[in-house]
Protein backbone atom coordinates (compact mmCIF):
# COMPACT_ATOMS: atom_id res chain seq x y z
CA UNK A 1 0.00 0.00 0.00
CA UNK A 2 1.02 3.48 -0.49
CA UNK A 3 0.37 6.54 1.44
CA UNK A 4 0.96 10.01 0.87
CA UNK A 5 1.98 13.00 2.77
CA UNK A 6 1.41 16.81 2.25
CA UNK A 7 3.50 19.79 4.14
CA UNK A 8 3.29 23.41 4.08
CA UNK A 9 5.86 26.21 5.91
CA UNK A 10 5.97 29.81 5.74
CA UNK A 11 8.32 32.23 7.73
CA UNK A 12 8.69 35.88 8.26
CA UNK A 13 11.77 36.82 6.07
CA UNK A 14 14.10 39.31 8.41
CA UNK A 15 17.25 40.95 7.30
CA UNK A 16 20.86 39.54 8.47
CA UNK A 17 19.12 36.31 8.89
CA UNK A 18 21.09 33.09 6.47
CA UNK A 19 18.53 31.55 3.86
CA UNK A 20 18.93 28.36 4.30
CA UNK A 21 16.81 25.88 2.01
CA UNK A 22 17.00 22.79 1.87
CA UNK A 23 20.32 22.72 3.58
CA UNK A 24 21.84 24.55 0.90
CA UNK A 25 23.07 28.88 1.73
CA UNK A 26 21.46 30.46 -0.39
CA UNK A 27 23.14 34.16 -0.59
CA UNK A 28 20.68 36.85 0.68
CA UNK A 29 20.46 40.23 2.43
CA UNK A 30 17.14 38.81 4.04
CA UNK A 31 16.83 34.85 5.51
CA UNK A 32 13.71 32.98 7.38
CA UNK A 33 12.95 34.36 10.89
CA UNK A 34 12.59 31.22 13.07
CA UNK A 35 13.53 29.29 16.32
CA UNK A 36 15.17 26.71 14.23
CA UNK A 37 17.47 27.50 11.03
CA UNK A 38 14.06 28.25 9.07
CA UNK A 39 14.82 26.01 6.26
CA UNK A 40 11.09 26.03 4.79
CA UNK A 41 11.90 23.37 2.68
CA UNK A 42 13.01 21.24 5.28
CA UNK A 43 10.09 21.76 7.08
CA UNK A 44 7.89 20.85 4.35
CA UNK A 45 9.30 17.47 4.01
CA UNK A 46 9.64 16.50 7.25
CA UNK A 47 5.59 17.69 7.55
CA UNK A 48 4.76 16.04 4.51
CA UNK A 49 6.79 12.49 6.00
CA UNK A 50 5.14 12.54 9.38
CA UNK A 51 1.76 13.39 7.57
CA UNK A 52 2.32 10.10 5.65
CA UNK A 53 2.46 8.10 8.48
CA UNK A 54 -0.01 9.98 10.22
CA UNK A 55 2.47 10.67 13.14
CA UNK A 56 1.41 14.59 13.99
CA UNK A 57 3.48 16.94 12.91
CA UNK A 58 6.40 19.13 13.15
CA UNK A 59 5.94 21.35 15.88
CA UNK A 60 4.39 17.98 18.07
CA UNK A 61 8.01 16.39 17.34
CA UNK A 62 9.88 19.30 17.91
CA UNK A 63 8.03 22.25 19.53
CA UNK A 64 9.50 25.90 18.98
CA UNK A 65 9.42 26.58 23.05
CA UNK A 66 12.31 23.49 23.23
CA UNK A 67 15.35 24.98 23.78
CA UNK A 68 17.13 22.41 22.34
CA UNK A 69 15.37 23.17 18.60
CA UNK A 70 16.89 26.78 19.06
CA UNK A 71 18.79 27.49 15.68
CA UNK A 72 18.93 23.95 15.26
CA UNK A 73 19.70 22.51 11.85
CA UNK A 74 16.86 20.77 10.16
CA UNK A 75 18.29 17.99 8.61
CA UNK A 76 18.00 16.86 11.78
CA UNK A 77 14.22 16.81 11.11
CA UNK A 78 13.74 15.48 8.83
CA UNK A 79 16.19 12.42 9.48
CA UNK A 80 13.96 11.90 12.53
CA UNK A 81 10.89 11.81 10.42
CA UNK A 82 12.69 9.52 7.96
CA UNK A 83 13.47 7.34 10.23
CA UNK A 84 9.84 7.28 11.50
CA UNK A 85 8.70 6.26 8.22
CA UNK A 86 11.30 3.57 7.68
CA UNK A 87 10.49 2.10 11.50
CA UNK A 88 6.57 1.68 9.89
CA UNK A 89 7.80 -0.41 7.05
CA UNK A 90 8.09 2.22 4.30
CA UNK A 91 10.46 4.03 1.54
CA UNK A 92 10.29 7.08 0.05
CA UNK A 93 9.23 6.78 -3.91
CA UNK A 94 9.15 11.05 -4.60
CA UNK A 95 9.44 14.22 -3.45
CA UNK A 96 7.73 17.23 -5.16
CA UNK A 97 8.21 20.37 -3.09
CA UNK A 98 7.69 24.16 -4.40
CA UNK A 99 9.32 27.48 -2.89
CA UNK A 100 7.96 30.85 -3.00
CA UNK A 101 10.00 33.33 -2.59
CA UNK A 102 10.25 36.85 -4.22
CA UNK A 103 14.03 36.63 -4.24
CA UNK A 104 16.71 36.03 -4.65
CA UNK A 105 15.90 33.98 -7.94
CA UNK A 106 16.15 30.21 -6.57
CA UNK A 107 16.73 28.92 -10.38
CA UNK A 108 20.79 28.61 -9.76
CA UNK A 109 20.45 27.09 -6.82
CA UNK A 110 18.10 24.21 -7.70
CA UNK A 111 20.26 21.46 -8.72
CA UNK A 112 22.31 21.86 -5.65
CA UNK A 113 19.00 21.66 -3.07
CA UNK A 114 17.98 18.57 -5.10
CA UNK A 115 21.09 17.09 -4.86
CA UNK A 116 21.51 17.78 -0.94
CA UNK A 117 17.74 16.61 -0.58
CA UNK A 118 17.72 13.45 -2.26
CA UNK A 119 20.87 12.85 -0.55
CA UNK A 120 19.53 13.62 3.13
CA UNK A 121 16.36 11.11 2.32
CA UNK A 122 18.76 8.83 0.70
CA UNK A 123 17.23 8.21 -2.75
CA UNK A 124 18.04 8.94 -6.44
CA UNK A 125 18.18 13.07 -7.37
CA UNK A 126 15.14 11.70 -10.33
CA UNK A 127 13.06 11.29 -7.33
CA UNK A 128 13.30 14.66 -6.11
CA UNK A 129 11.46 17.48 -7.58
CA UNK A 130 12.04 21.27 -6.51
CA UNK A 131 10.14 23.86 -8.15
CA UNK A 132 10.52 27.56 -7.15
CA UNK A 133 7.94 30.43 -7.76
CA UNK A 134 7.49 33.85 -7.17
CA UNK A 135 4.44 35.55 -5.57
CA UNK A 136 3.83 38.01 -8.91
CA UNK A 137 4.03 41.07 -6.16
CA UNK A 138 1.08 39.38 -4.79
CA UNK A 139 0.50 38.60 -0.63
CA UNK A 140 2.88 38.61 1.98
CA UNK A 141 5.58 36.24 -0.29
CA UNK A 142 5.08 38.56 -3.32
CA UNK A 143 5.97 41.97 -0.79
CA UNK A 144 9.12 39.81 0.38
CA UNK A 145 7.87 39.59 3.69
CA UNK A 146 8.00 36.05 3.69
CA UNK A 147 9.26 32.92 2.11
CA UNK A 148 6.74 29.96 2.02
CA UNK A 149 7.01 26.06 0.72
CA UNK A 150 4.42 23.04 0.04
CA UNK A 151 5.89 19.57 -0.44
CA UNK A 152 4.28 16.31 -1.51
CA UNK A 153 5.91 12.97 -0.23
CA UNK A 154 5.05 9.44 -1.48
CA UNK A 155 5.78 6.24 0.81
CA UNK A 156 5.33 2.72 -0.87
CA UNK A 157 5.89 -0.03 1.19
CA UNK A 158 8.85 -2.37 1.43
CA UNK A 159 8.43 -5.43 -0.27
MG1 LIG B 1 9.16 26.17 9.81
Amino acid sequence: MNRIGFGTDIHRLEPGRPMVIGGIVIPSAFGPAGHSDGDILLHAVTDALLGAVAAGDIGSHFPDTDERWRGADSTRFVLEALSLTRERGYRIANVDATIDLESPKLRPFIDAIRARVAELLAVDVDCVSVKAKTGEGLGPVGSGSAISATAAVLLERRS
